[in-house]
């Protein structure tokens, strides 16, 4: 599959993991938008949120947790920090495998 993301998560495509477990891996965005830019991605290949189904629910929810764990360890809990996913042409989605965006370490304002 020509999945960028996939490849990352399974470490054939070099990136700079701040989490990984059995069902998340999280990594710097290469293109920083803020101090702190992580992306968080299921290991299973999903397209996109509009993909997601009844039997994702609980990966979804651990999606967020390891967000809210990555924002902890990047110390931007406390200041403050945002999710973003992007979804479709409109929305502005570049990769084709579903990923948070955790930005952070500055004001953030808008939302485009
Ligand atoms: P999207 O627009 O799909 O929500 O965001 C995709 C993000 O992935 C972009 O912010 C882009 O900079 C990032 N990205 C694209 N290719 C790579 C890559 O090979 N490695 C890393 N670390 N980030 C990437
Ligand atoms: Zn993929």
């Amino acid at each position: 599959m020509d999945c960028i993301f996939c490849e990352i998560v399974r470490g054939n495509v070099p990136s700079d993991k701040v989490y990984e477990d059995e069902l998340v891996v999280a990594f710097r965005d290469i293109r920083p938008e803020a101090p702190v830019h992580v992306l968080i991605a299921p290991r299973e290949h999903l397209a996109g949120i509009a993909d997601a189904e009844e039997r994702h629910a609980g990966l979804l929810g651990r999606l967020l947790l390891a967000a809210k764990g990555v924002a902890r360890s990047e110390g931007v809990a406390d200041a403050g920090f945002r999710l973003v996913v992007n979804q479709g042409d409109d929305g502005g989605q570049a990769v084709q495998h579903l990923h948070l965006h955790l930005l952070g370490g500055r004001k953030l304002r808008g939302l485009g």
